[in-house]
């Protein structure tokens, strides 16, 4: 059989075992982004980052990213009526038919309420299943400050755990890496203030569903993909 008509069978199997939506939970630095972007390669469907969305307002200047860039800056949670607009806006998108990777939302019990609604509406979709990824809180500091990513291709590196051949530079395109504002310690402790606060009730609203998985966050990241994909085949069996 011809490599080509392999990749297209896998492509086809692909479509049919496409998994429906996907919510990825988890503190700030556990890596939802980085298995977002193994998901997307699996699984071939979107990964949909609030966190990027609002970056790229931010870096566009909407009305939304004028408001969204001091709380960001703050390490605060934007209002959820703007990230379930954003979000609604996003979803309408064809690529979201066959699932979609929620990477960063729900954040709040109303941001999952208003996801839970809406997908109960739509005839078709399968019921979405929430992994919530663990990993203990001086790791995630030690993530935090050491991330940098590429401001072109999205690459995420990190000069304790990950880092680019070329200190500084991204591996794939050169780019000079970036660190994100907010990813600092001072701006680490806001953010996980306001994860304890609005984000750990809703791991439990979806751990009482019954729909829901915790992988463990401290191993290598193709490892942590494969747990994932595992955990979501048996919650869909
Ligand atoms: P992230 O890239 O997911 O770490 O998000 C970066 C920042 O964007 C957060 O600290 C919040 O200020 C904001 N943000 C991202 N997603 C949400 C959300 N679902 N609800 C409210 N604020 C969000």
């Amino acid at each position: 059989m011809s490599s080509s008509h392999t990749n297209l069978e896998g492509r086809e199997q692909g479509r049919k075992t496409a998994p429906g939506p996907i919510l990825l939970l988890g503190a700030p630095g556990v890596g939802k982004g980085t298995q977002a972007k193994e998901l997307v390669k699996i699984w071939g469907i979107p990964q949909i980052s609030t966190g990027d969305l609002l970056r790229g307002n931010v870096a566009q200047g909407t009305e939304l990213g004028r408001t969204a860039k001091e709380i960001m800056g703050r390490g605060e949670l934007v209002p959820d009526s703007l990230v379930n607009e954003m979000v609604a806006v996003r979803l309408e998108q064809p690529d979201t038919a066959k699932g979609y990777i929620l990477d960063g939302f729900p954040r709040t019990l109303p941001q999952a309420g208003w996801l839970d609604s809406r997908l109960a509406t739509q005839a078709g979709v399968l019921p979405v299943v929430a992994v919530s990824i663990q990993v203990d809180y001086n790791q995630l500091l030690r993530r935090i400050t050491g991330r940098r990513n590429c401001p072109v291709c999205q690459t995420i590196y990190n000069v304790h755990g990950k880092p680019p051949k070329r200190d500084g530079f991204c591996d794939v395109d050169g780019a000079a890496l970036v660190q994100r504002a907010d990813d600092t310690e001072k701006v680490f402790e806001e953010r996980m203030k306001a994860y304890a606060a609005s984000t750990a009730p809703v791991v439990e609203h979806y751990r009482a569903m019954g729909r829901f998985a915790e992988v463990d966050g401290d191993r290598p990241i193709a490892e942590i993909a494969a747990g994932i994909v595992a955990a979501v085949e048996r919650l869909r069996s």
